[in-house]
């Protein structure tokens, strides 16, 4: 905790693209072990039914006692969802395919975009707090989102909930194509639903400095999106890929490799760009 005992403030981050493949999961599962290393306190919310970052977490389908549904359909506090990670300062809402039918299940409910907004409110609150013993201040200082890939009812659901837009984007042709209609849903969202919401920033993901493709990609993407694009990019790296299967961030799975030493820089430049103080780890 800061001097003071002042708390540190929650920033709330939707990592949204409707595209999928793009790194969304990995991002958010080793962006939130990047940022739980330099002492922030973590909180993933898992609101994709496939149920990535919970596997890639080491969180199986036995361990999901309650989930993103819970939650979502109030059958559950958020409280009691929180589970606790093989990474300290890192907890997670994992999800289930039930995620799947929470859509038509709430379709005829009038805040059934403002279901996860609502669920987080205690956190604003300082009120759910990590399960895991400590001695410390163990209020969540980040909430990082890990949506599906589209723009349904579940991503408007973090939006709504979001202070901020982190966009994955994988360096490759189309990248700007749905960028885009990304961009236009945010601007929407923002009108009818939350009004604070903004774009955190752009992380160019999978980057390879051997194709001129790649390299296009991010003159393009950096001309269009200016100083929100992250001078931190995450190059493809096969241990990134190889650490979901040993239920793993790849910052645990190997941490010299390039994946997580890129992952550690983009969590200081996330936390430099929002002004923070670094957390006293
Ligand atoms: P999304 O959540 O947007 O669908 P994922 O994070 O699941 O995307 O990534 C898609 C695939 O690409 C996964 O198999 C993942 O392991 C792999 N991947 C993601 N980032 C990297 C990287 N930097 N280097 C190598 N493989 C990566
Ligand atoms: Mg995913």
């Amino acid at each position: 905790s800061q001097a003071g005992g002042s708390p540190r403030p929650l920033r709330i981050i939707a990592l949204a693209n409707q595209k999928g493949g793009v790194g969304k999961t990995t991002t958010a599962i080793n962006l939130g072990t990047a940022l739980a290393a330099i002492g922030e306190h973590v909180l993933i919310v898992d609101l994709d039914p496939q149920g990535n970052a919970s596997t890639g977490l080491g969180i199986d389908r036995r361990q999901r006692r309650l989930s993103t549904y819970d939650v979502l359909s109030g059958e559950a506090a958020l409280a009691d969802a929180v589970q606790v990670t093989a990474v300290p300062r890192l907890s997670l809402i994992p999800s289930t395919m039930d995620l799947l039918g929470l859509e038509m299940a709430m379709a005829s409910a009038a805040d059934r975009a403002q279901r996860l907004r609502r669920a987080l409110e205690p956190l604003d609150r300082g009120e759910a707090q990590e399960a895991q013993p400590s001695t410390e201040d163990r209020r969540f200082t980040y909430v990082l989102i890990d949506c599906p890939p589209s723009l349904n009812l579940l991503t408007l659901n973090a939006l709504a909930a979001a202070h901020a837009v982190l966009v994955p984007l994988q360096c490759e042709f189309f990248a700007l194509e749905g960028l885009s209609q990304l961009l236009r849903t945010v601007e929407q969202v923002k009108g009818a639903l939350n009004p604070r919401l903004a774009i955190q920033g752009v992380v160019l993901t999978m980057f390879d400095p051997r194709n001129n493709l790649s390299a296009q990609v991010v003159a393009d993407v950096r001309e269009f999106m200016g100083d929100k694009v992250y001078e931190t990019m995450i190059p493809r790296n096969v241990r990134v890929s190889e650490a979901p299967s040993h239920g793993k961030p790849v910052l645990l799975y190997d941490l010299k490799c390039a994946g997580s030493q890129a992952y550690l820089r983009l969590a200081s430049e996330i936390i430099q760009r929002e002004g923070r103080l670094p957390a006293a780890a």
